[in-house]
């Protein structure tokens, strides 16, 4: 007779219960225990860069995805542990005599290297390991099976090979019962694990819920709070969990002509409360959603609707085939697709141009020179939001304070970082974003920011977004600078993208005057920074940069064509 199953089912791209086809395998092999685990991985919490709005997003998930699982059996919870993975299951394998794995696949690069080895560990203790794809809507390795091997560089080779793989399968509904966890046991003599992370050696005291720094299990398994994580208070005003997703995505799926004639081009980037396209992104990424539950409630609203639907890539199902398009081009390239170095199909620039035009001309005959300073004090300026440019202000501001911009918004800020503007490193820009998304997403991101920086799967660089026509095609009131630049409030529209024009006496009489390189009070005034360079010049300066590093070969020193790992897109 086959021996029970003992099965833990380790959360942890997937914090929900709908549609999970890793748990739904979990469940098929009708075990005797379960155990839902999450474990503190030290990589999430030591290496990557996660602000305060992010962890209180996962926090919030975490929460939200244990009570469920209380509801559905109050023996149950979400037993968090605050150790990596790659020290605990060994001694939880043992423990606990479990004989089963069962987890959602991850194709980021780090977690490939670690689930190898918990397989390996797996393997060791007998334990049988499920793995399962749930997190795109096509699995990744396949996608790039599919493209000959070769990472998903364009909308329509990805279309094209979800023909070839068939219709994404409809979405599994969540299950009515979980079965009960077996012992819990987390004392393993000798090897007892440190519950807490060792930077913050922080425990609860559970008789009056205070926070003590003594070090200890934590035998509730409990889901941390800031204050023990020792974070700072977050601003974010959007709320995580699996609860809220699925009544989000029932508000959206509601109007149907929303949902139906979406197309991303024609969403406001400038709108906020309520924004224009659906905020589900930090949803997806923590799996409290399922990317397939929202295809299919979008696609059952299409097939059915009497108008005009949209196609993709513009419409809402051509949003997440732009999600697994950045997830296929990252499983064939693991780490090199982080960065430019040893990425054969980033291109290379010589980023940290002149800031003077005369010096940039230099360019042509190659004898171009490093202005790093200057970089530098612009890379600070934009990441602060104290460019002088209301927009990017504003937009760099909304994602610090909020965790979450629009599309287009991040075009316009990635756009003028890099080619468009201060002609800085993409891969600083995008480590901004790490930090301070609720919805960051290593595939999205680097892909789009290679994308934006025109050094992968777009090159277009002479279309550059001005920080002054293009918001004003969306708000010519300028709502969205005066709510996040609010030194800008009462400025007249007609100089709310240029408030560098204004007459001084009307500055005066607004409130703010225009000077110096960062917002501070001054004299009975406020203050609001003068642009930190004349845009039309520096855009000159980039697209004269850029026009050179792809005429590769032309300064002799392109890494990657000496080497011959330039791969032309
Ligand atoms: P909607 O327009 O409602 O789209 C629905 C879903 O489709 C999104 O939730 C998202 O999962 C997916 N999607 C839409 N557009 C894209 C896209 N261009 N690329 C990949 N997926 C997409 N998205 C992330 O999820 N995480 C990131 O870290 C991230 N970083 C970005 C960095 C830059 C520089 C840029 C330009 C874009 C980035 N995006 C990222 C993509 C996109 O901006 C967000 O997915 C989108 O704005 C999220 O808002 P939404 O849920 O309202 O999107």
């Amino acid at each position: 007779k086959e021996k029970a199953a003992r099965v833990i089912y380790w959360h942890r791209t997937d914090l929900r219960l709908h549609d999970s086809p890793a748990l739904q395998a979990a469940l098929d092999l009708e075990p005797e225990c379960l155990w839902p685990v999450w474990t503190w991985d030290s990589h999430y919490v030591y290496r990557a860069r996660v602000g305060p709005n992010r962890w209180k997003f996962l926090i919030e998930c975490q929460k939200d995805l244990s009570a469920s699982i209380t509801k559905l059996n109050p023996k149950s919870q979400l037993f968090v542990l605050r150790e990596a993975p790659q020290t605990l299951f060994p001694k939880l394998f043992r423990s606990w005599r479990v004989t089963h794995l069962v987890f959602e696949k991850d194709t980021d690069a780090y977690a490939r290297e670690r689930d190898e080895m918990i397989l390996k560990f797996a393997q060791e203790a007998g334990v049988e390991v499920i793995v399962k794809t749930g997190r795109t809507l096509y699995d990744p390795d396949l996608l790039v099976k599919e493209n000959h091997g070769k990472p998903t560089m364009s909308i329509t080779t990805v279309q094209n090979l979800a023909k070839k793989l068939g219709t994404v399968p409809r979405p599994i509904p969540a299950p009515r019962t979980l079965p009960d966890p077996g012992h819990t046991d987390i004392d393993f003599e000798q090897e007892r694990p440190c519950h807490t992370p060792d930077h913050n050696n922080v425990q609860r005291n559970q008789a009056d819920n205070s926070y003590s720094t003594l070090s200890g299990p934590f035998d509730d398994f409990s889901v941390p709070t800031m204050e023990e994580l020792g974070l700072k208070p977050a601003t974010t005003p959007h709320k995580g969990g699996e609860t809220v997703a699925l009544r989000m995505l029932d508000e959206i799926i509601k109007n149907k002509d929303y949902t139906a004639t979406f197309e991303k081009p024609k969403t406001a980037p400038t709108a906020f409360s309520p924004q224009a396209t659906t905020l589900l992104s930090p949803y997806l990424h923590f799996g409290s959603l399922s990317c397939r539950e929202f295809y299919w409630r979008v696609q059952d609203i299409v097939n059915s609707y009497k108008g005009n639907a949209s196609f993709p890539p513009v419409s809402l199902t051509g949003q997440l085939l732009f999600r697994d398009m950045y997830f296929g081009a990252q499983a064939a390239l693991g780490y090199s697709f982080g960065q430019s170095y040893n990425n054969p199909y980033c291109r290379f620039i010589p980023w940290h141009l002149p800031s003077k035009i005369n010096t940039a001309k230099k360019l042509i005959t190659g004898e171009y020179e490093i202005d790093s300073p200057v970089a530098e004090e612009y890379f600070q300026r934009w990441k602060q939001g104290r460019t002088g440019f209301p927009w990017i202000d504003a937009l760099m501001r909304q994602l610090k304070v909020e965790g979450w911009i629009h599309h287009l918004g991040r075009h316009a800020v990635a756009c003028f970082l890099t080619r468009g503007g201060c002609y800085v490193d993409w891969e600083r820009g995008a480590e901004v974003f790490e930090e301070w998304l609720i919805d960051h997403e290593s595939a999205c991101n680097i892909g789009n920011w290679q994308w934006l920086s025109c050094t992968a799967f777009y090159s277009q660089f002479y279309r550059c977004y001005s920080p002054i026509a293009f918001p004003q095609k969306w708000d010519k009131e300028g709502h969205f600078v005066k709510e996040f630049v609010p030194e800008l409030e009462r400025f007249e529209t007609k100089y709310i993208y240029e408030p560098w024009k204004a007459p001084i006496v009307d500055q005066k009489k607004w409130g703010c005057l225009i000077k110096g390189d960062r917002p501070v009070e001054e004299g009975g005034y406020k203050t609001y920074p003068k642009p930190m360079f004349d845009f039309s010049e520096r855009r000159e300066i980039c697209i004269n940069g850029m026009k050179n590093a792809y005429q590769i070969g032309l300064f002799g020193d392109d890494p990657k064509v000496l080497d011959g790992t330039w791969r032309e897109l």
